[in-house]
């Protein structure tokens, strides 16, 4: 057993392992593959196939340099997702409090009390003054 525990070692030393878009890729993966269940039509099972080898591949890989830029490449586009998916989590959650507004001078994300009609804005990140129109 011992053996064998050493051999797994030595083939998986130097190897790039998981990372966000091994993640993504997997969530992906998750969702083609019920899909495919669902609809039984074969483009989902190539599809699902296809997501699976390149994961395998890519955790595989030897070549981390290149791993990592894909990895940095795919954070480029997801990270901004994930952070309008985020406030819009905030904004559900405060929606009976608070609303929220972006600064005209910095575009920082103010949070406000919700308090209806017009009021004029003070930000506390650059200290630019605006007008904003709470309606509900
Ligand atoms: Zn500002």
């Amino acid at each position: 057993m011992g053996n064998f525990r050493d051999k797994l070692v030595r083939f998986l030393y130097g190897r790039y392992g998981t990372d966000h878009l091994y993640y993504f890729m997997f969530a992906i993966w998750i969702i083609i593959s019920v899909a495919g269940l669902i609809v039984r039509h074969p483009v989902f099972y190539v599809i699902s196939i296809v997501i699976m080898l390149l994961m395998i591949f890519r955790s595989m890989s030897k070549n981390i340099e290149a791993r990592r830029k894909e990895n940095a490449f795919f954070l480029k586009f997801f990270n901004p997702v994930k952070r309008e998916i985020l406030l819009l989590k905030d904004r559900i959650r405060d929606i009976k409090t608070a609303r929220y507004r972006k600064c005209r001078h910095c575009k920082a994300l103010i949070k406000l009390p919700k308090v209806t009609g017009r009021h004029t804005v003070k930000c506390p990140k650059c200290g630019g003054k605006f007008d904003v129109r709470i309606i509900f």
